[in-house]
């Protein structure tokens, strides 16, 4: 029989495949608590169990990990994990240090189908979705190096998450579970391209989780010239559906805007951008472009990101600006590609 991966399973999950077991039900908290609160990586260390539980765990599970390749500092602070997968496949993870606040940025997907533009990720395709336990190791490693949890967890790694759905959820679930990682879903933020039929399955759960939305354009032409997902998933209709989540969910939804120079930056596109968002409660977090290899995109000057943010703010629109960190190390948003130069 082929040894499961312990980690892909969520708390309900674990607890149906310890009945079959033939071990009572709350040795699966138990056990959540070992692996994700002491952090324990063998079975045989886990001495609060009984032995013969211990047995039978080693011969139908095992404990994943992933190994450190390569760690990037930046001038910052900022820090970026390449990690090696046991099928040696790459991917990375950056932690952010904000005063005392640490906020890590994890990878969904090996590559990534969409192909933005201005990203760098999607440039090399898309391998596979990465499991619950390889994305759940990227937490566990930075848990254990800074002994606490990160403060908050974004998905704005690498890959899609909503492409993913089903373990971005398993995912979820296991870092809220007060049995494992305990932290709170207000901490935890999903990025999205816009994936509507993942965003209206999202919405059906009502979670407290943070939902970011991938925007870029106020009109539909441009979005699609930026971000091809917009042929499939068309701006009016993503709009409607995020209109939709944050009325059911009552959760303010954040739309990113990357301000490219000469592109999406003038204030017209300001102007359009409140008229298609106003009226439901979001806001707008404006992302000074992050320079890629090769492209031809530049970033605005600060004092065109300040005149788009008052023009939307004189809209009405709560806007703010995201400091991008870690640019020197390639680690800021849109700049992660798990290149390994060995
Ligand atoms: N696929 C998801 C999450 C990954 S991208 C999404 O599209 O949201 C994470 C964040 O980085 C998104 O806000 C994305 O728009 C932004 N981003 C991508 N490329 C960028 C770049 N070159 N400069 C600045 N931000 C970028």
């Amino acid at each position: 029989m082929q040894k499961k991966d312990i980690k892909n399973f969520t708390l309900n999950e674990f607890q149906e495949e310890v009945k079959k077991l033939g071990v009572e039900k709350y040795r699966a908290a138990q056990l959540f608590d070992l692996l994700y609160k002491k952090g324990i990586e063998d079975f045989r260390d886990m001495l609060s169990l009984p032995a013969s539980f211990r047995d039978l765990l080693q011969e139908s599970f095992y404990i994943s990990k992933v190994e450190l390749i390569k760690l990037a500092k930046s001038k910052d602070k900022t820090e970026k994990y390449l990690f090696e997968l046991q099928d040696g496949n790459l991917i990375e993870s950056v932690l952010i240090f904000s005063g005392k606040r640490l906020t890590e940025c994890i990878s969904s997907q090996i590559g990534c189908k969409y192909n933005c533009l201005f990203c760098e990720s999607g440039k090399k395709g898309f391998t596979r979705n990465l499991t619950v336990s390889e994305i759940l190791n990227q937490v566990l490693f930075v848990k254990k190096k800074m002994k606490s949890n990160p403060n908050n967890i974004v998905f704005m790694g690498i890959g899609e998450p909503l492409d993913n759905y089903d373990n971005i959820v398993k995912v979820i679930c296991i870092l809220n579970s007060k049995d494992a990682f305990d932290i709170g879903a207000r901490k935890i933020t999903i990025s999205t391209c816009g994936i509507i039929p993942a965003i209206k399955r999202l919405q059906e759960r009502n979670w407290q989780i943070e939902l970011s939305v991938s925007l870029h354009a106020p009109e539909n032409k441009l979005r699609s010239y930026l971000m091809p997902v917009n042929n499939l998933y068309p701006l009016p209709n993503l709009i409607e559906a995020c209109k939709n989540y944050a009325e059911k969910t009552k959760r303010q939804i954040t739309f990113e805007y990357i301000l490219i120079k000469g592109v999406n930056d003038s204030l017209n596109y300001a102007d359009k951008l409140a008229k298609k968002i106003g009226g439901f409660n979001s806001k707008v977090n404006l992302i000074t472009f992050n320079p890629t290899p090769g492209s031809l995109l530049q970033a605005p000057d600060i004092s065109q990101v300040k005149s788009f943010k008052n023009k939307l703010a004189d809209r009405g629109i709560p806007t703010t600006i995201r400091i991008s960190k870690g640019d020197d190390i390639s680690a800021a948003c849109g700049q992660l590609k798990s290149l390994h130069l060995k």
